[in-house]
């Protein structure tokens, strides 16, 4: 695996600075093969050339100097393309055209590429670097259209008349937006949305073409944004890598604290998903650790950064960039060193994860939603296209609301073509075709109550088993455990999660089909039963269904919820169930095979140790524990077909990892 660092300018700028950067790039060299250099630390879109270039003069000796001291890949993030959001701009100004909003509003640190002056400048600011010689060059994350600023953008004059004349139509900014928020006007937005694709498809056609004319020899890379953000982008990884001629990834989502463990895990999900939809010419995926803005480990722990490095490498990414350093030159060296004593001390297992999981695929059910998305979605209920779909107020397009279920360790995998099967909510259903659909519904599936809702709106309620009550329930209602053996040792557990303090709903499932079978009730706070709430269906398909209608995936960390999931999870994945637990833990497992070796890493996400842990791997004799820098010879003892492990105590937010062969 490789590590990467990424350094701000600041250091690079003074010798002074410089020497004691070297300094302490030489004390932890185990952790840097490779150093790029963000060549800015603002977010405006436009810094001037006349103060970059002064700057990109001394970045060329410095990338000599480097490589003169064994460092032997060195390269840029070129930080700013268009500009990442309105940072700078009392400052720096708006020398070109700003990009603009559906209703006109213009962002103030972020610049329309389609514009001549602005196109010029980009492509002489990577010339401009690419002649210091480095070894690679990134396109930075700005390179999107949804959060510059402004939501969405760019509907500018240059915009719409480029659009209007692929489209032979003569649409005012008015007249589009006002089209493309009709609730079926499917194929405009498609059209749309695949422009706005087509725009970053030819400025990175444009970019890579003026990088290897100075230098064919200087890799490219992308640092991508999550699906989960917005798809508004069109997501086309298929064609942007090869436009750059890009063989490097990063894989984005901002995790920058550990105020919140959970995001661990979010974080996680969300770059394990790009990687998976990266095409074959991305060989170098780097997860990026960001510890901006204060690059401290008040902000975020040891244990949080290594964990971080942990999972991607235990999800298939093969190789992480460090943001880690802060930009001030007084900081070097300062307050760091015991990230990176831990990190040598890490490298050793990352690297032998990273080696033992190639050509492995992932193990779990895949939360699903589409790269295609906001091509494909229709509006819903009055709301306008224009908004990012990660956003607090719309959850029906969130799905990060499925990850609890990897809290509660089902395992997920971001790698669909593998998947036991996969999990719905909101209308994130709207993104896939009929067919797609009906591939997982042979498969299996669970889905929340939107989700069922989703799917009857593609009449697709038969294989599902049941459709869901007009009403929506979410005062003084109960779910009663049924006596179904999901739900042993918890039958009769009425589970209150109190949607009037926390949110969310209920319905009541109404059953289209024979074989429906009840796994919960609706009841009122006198056990009144209202009907069916949570139910399993196996379908004509042959694939299984399970539908949660009750609050879904929100507040399941609970025993009963937890234990009637693992089982309902058996069930689904039809014995091809690879791992268990068998007591309760709050521990996501990450699990790859290649049929006969296996690779489970698991994180406690309890703040209390968790000691005893017993883990079975389907039919595994022996492991190897990677633990604490160690690596420990294990006998499974044999239980019902797997091979149980009893793992050691782990701490808060701690990992271990089984290599099984
Ligand atoms: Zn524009």
């Amino acid at each position: 695996m490789k590590i990467a660092q990424r350094i701000h300018i600041y250091p690079f700028l003074e010798d002074e600075a410089f020497g004691r950067l070297l300094a302490f790039l030489e004390e932890y060299r185990d952790c840097f093969d490779e150093l790029t250099i963000t060549t800015d630390y603002h977010h405006h879109g436009a810094i001037p050339l006349s103060e970059l270039r002064p700057q990109a003069e001394i970045l060329a000796r410095r990338i000599r100097t480097l490589k003169e001291h064994g460092f032997r890949s060195v390269g840029f993030s070129v930080h700013s393309t268009f500009g990442h959001i309105d940072e700078g701009h009392e400052y720096y100004g708006q020398p070109f055209h700003p990009m603009m909003s559906p209703a006109g509003e213009l962002a103030k640190g972020c610049f329309c590429p389609q514009h001549a002056d602005m196109r010029a400048f980009i492509l002489e600011k990577y010339r401009m670097y690419a002649q210091c010689r480095p070894d690679f060059m990134w396109v930075d994350d700005d390179v999107k259209y949804f959060l510059n600023g402004i939501q969405c953008a760019c509907f500018c004059p240059e915009c719409i008349k480029r659009f209007n004349r692929k489209m032979s139509t003569d649409y005012t900014r008015e007249t589009l937006t006002a089209a493309m928020n009709e609730p079926n006007a499917v194929e405009l937005r498609n059209a749309w949305v695949g422009d706005i694709s087509d725009r970053i498809t030819e400025l990175f056609a444009e970019i890579g073409e003026t990088v290897r004319a100075v230098d064919a020899q200087i890799r490219l890379g992308f640092q991508t944004q999550h699906q989960g953000w917005s798809t508004y982008n069109g997501m086309d990884f298929a064609a942007w890598f090869p436009a750059l001629g890009g063989c490097m990834a990063r894989p984005g989502e901002g995790t920058y604290d550990d105020k919140t463990p959970a995001n661990l895990i979010n974080k996680a999900f969300a770059c394990a998903r790009q990687a998976a939809e990266y095409p074959a010419s991305v060989t170098d995926v780097q997860y990026e650790v960001e510890d901006f803005p204060n690059y401290s480990l008040l902000q975020k722990s040891v244990r949080f950064n290594l964990d971080e490095c942990t999972l991607a490498i235990a999800q298939g990414m093969n190789g992480v960039l460090l943001n880690t350093l802060s930009p001030d030159p007084v900081m070097i060296g300062k307050d760091l060193g015991p990230l990176y004593q831990a990190m040598s001390v890490a490298r050793k297992a990352w690297d032998r994860m990273e080696c033992f999981a190639r050509g492995m695929h992932g193990v779990g059910f895949y939360p699903a939603i589409s790269s295609q998305y906001d091509r494909r979605r229709p509006l819903h209920d009055g709301e306008s296209f224009f908004i990012a779909t990660y956003d607090a107020r719309r959850p029906q397009h969130d799905v990060r609301n499925t990850y609890g279920l990897s809290h509660v360790g089902i395992p997920l995998t971001l790698e669909a073509g593998s998947a036991f099967g996969a999990v719905f909510t909101g209308d994130l259903a709207d993104g896939f075709t009929d067919e797609q659909l009906l591939d997982f519904l042979k498969n299996s599936v669970i889905l929340d109550a939107k989700a069922v809702r989703a799917f009857a709106r593609r009449g697709l309620e038969k294989y599902i088993g049941v459709r869901c009550s007009e009403k929506e329930y979410t005062d003084s209602i109960e779910e009663y455990f049924t006596d179904h053996p999901v739900n042993a040792d918890a039958v009769g557990f009425k589970r209150n999660v109190h949607p009037a303090f926390f949110g969310s709903s209920a319905v009541i499932l109404e059953p289209v089909c024979e074989g429906v079978v009840s796994i919960g009730d609706l009841c009122g706070l006198h056990g009144e039963h209202y009907g069916m709430t949570a139910s399993l269906f196996e379908n004509e398909l042959g694939g299984r269904v399970c539908v949660l209608g009750y609050a879904g995936y929100h507040k399941i960390d609970s025993y009963p919820c937890l234990v009637r999931m693992q089982r309902v999870a058996e069930w689904l994945a039809k014995g091809k169930i690879h791992t268990r637990f068998y007591a309760p833990h709050l521990m996501p497992q990450f699990v790859r095979t290649d049929g006969t070796r296996t690779m489970a890493t698991l994180v406690n996400l309890s703040l209390d140790p968790a000691e005893g842990v017993e883990y079975g791997v389907c039919g595994a004799k022996q492991a190897t524990l990677l633990y604490r820098g160690e690596e420990i010879p294990l006998v499974a003892r044999q239980r019902d077909g797997f091979g149980v492990f009893e793992l050691p105590q782990m701490m808060a937010l701690e990992t271990v990892t089984l290599l099984v062969e």
